[in-house]
């Protein structure tokens, strides 16, 4: 008779035989299996992140990739998104200034690329682009990519009409992130201004006009286990080239302030079970990282492949010698670069900051 430790543990033993097996297959789990994972005792955490794992080193070894973000607009948005610093009404201390130009790009790209960034994340706030914005926009990727040929650009502008995809791929980019961010069914909960529909529409529009589609989720704002599945399901129809998984900063300034239901152990079996829905997709720890896996990052990094570097839209991130320092300790490796110095700041706001715009980084924005 085996003891009763080991007996206990069989039922997640061999659903998570199940999962593996079927994520080295590209099959999507089980409905009733991705929420058992959710259920799952800490007790059996390190089962799942060995398993997660597995899949990981099956499609993406001991790679990491790193991303590096660039915001070129930032507050003064229409949206009500309630985790957001940069919607109407906050009143977060975050730094605001409308699109950046050329120059502000080209030298934001120049430190990616020299500390060995192979995507930089072009980011704007707001409900989408205007015409002039647009304008601006390709007008800075075309700059960018004039002198970084081979630097990766992600755009993320918001929602887009039909026609802004293939204007922004004629310029340079990429890959454009639009992030599901919550189930259908819990959308209306963190935005009324925009539906789920609305983004669902977005992504499908850039993988018709034939950019990357980069498309994820964000975790703590009161969603259920079911809420987690549904979007994981929505997600994979969408069939994006990679995945951000972000967990809430809950800022002052925002209706989600003071919001802290996630745990570091919640936040690891969220990460393998979208490494079990994508296990050939890029899953990418987003924003948040930091804040709540804390000491248990590494173990975040044998789920997902990717992480960002550096600050994040309106908080910090952790230094990047950190990162380094936990990338070579996992054994792991940094795509495509040998560099051994990385940013330390966001490479704008050490422009902004240069220019004597913003001689702070806000702490908590
Ligand atoms: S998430 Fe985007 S659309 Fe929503 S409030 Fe923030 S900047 Fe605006």
């Amino acid at each position: 008779m085996l003891p009763p430790m080991w007996q206990d543990s069989q039922p997640v033993k061999s659903l998570l035989g199940r999962l593996t097996h079927a994520a080295l297959g590209c099959e999507a789990p089980a409905r009733d299996d991705a929420l058992t994972l959710l259920g799952s005792s800490d007790d059996e955490l390190m089962n799942v992140v060995a398993s997660a794992y597995e899949v990981r080193r099956t499609f993406f070894g001991n790679r990491v990739k790193l991303n590096f973000l660039l915001s070129m607009k930032t507050g003064l948005c229409p949206e009500d998104c309630q985790y957001c610093s940069q919607r109407r009404d906050s009143t977060a201390d975050i730094l605001k200034y409308p699109m950046v130009d050329e120059a502000v790009c080209v030298e934001a790209a120049d430190r990616a690329v020299a500390a060995g960034a192979k995507r930089l994340c072009m980011v704007a706030s707001g409900r989408g682009p205007t015409p002039h914005e647009l304008e601006q926009v390709t007008a800075n990727v075309r700059a960018v990519k004039a002198k970084h040929p081979e630097l990766e650009i992600c755009a993320c502008l918001g929602l887009l009409a039909e026609g802004h995809a293939t204007q922004l791929k004629e310029a340079g980019v990429y890959a454009y992130n639009h992030n599901l961010n919550t189930s259908e069914k819990h959308y209306d909960a963190i935005c009324g201004t925009h539906t789920f529909a609305d983004r669902i529409e977005t992504v499908g529009r850039v993988a018709a006009e034939g950019l990357s589609p980069c498309s994820g989720a964000l975790f703590g704002m009161g969603e259920s286990h079911e809420d987690i599945v549904d979007l994981a399901f929505d997600l994979r129809r969408l069939q994006p080239d990679s995945v951000p998984v972000n967990f809430l900063i809950p800022i002052d300034g925002t209706p989600l302030k003071g919001r802290w239901e996630l745990t570091p152990q919640r936040c690891l079996r969220i990460l393998a079970l979208y490494r079990f829905f994508f296990p050939d997709v890029e899953l990418r720890i987003a924003g948040g990282r930091e804040l709540h896996l804390r000491s248990l990052q590494p173990f975040g990094l044998m789920i997902a492949n990717s992480i960002f570097a550096g600050d994040y839209l309106t908080t910090e991130g952790q230094p990047a010698g950190t990162d380094r320092q936990m990338i070579a300790d996992l054994g792991f490796e940094i795509e495509g670069t040998d560099e051994d110095t990385l940013p330390r700041q966001r490479p704008d706001m050490v422009h902004l900051r240069n220019r004597g715009i913003g001689t702070d980084l806000p702490a908590n924005a």
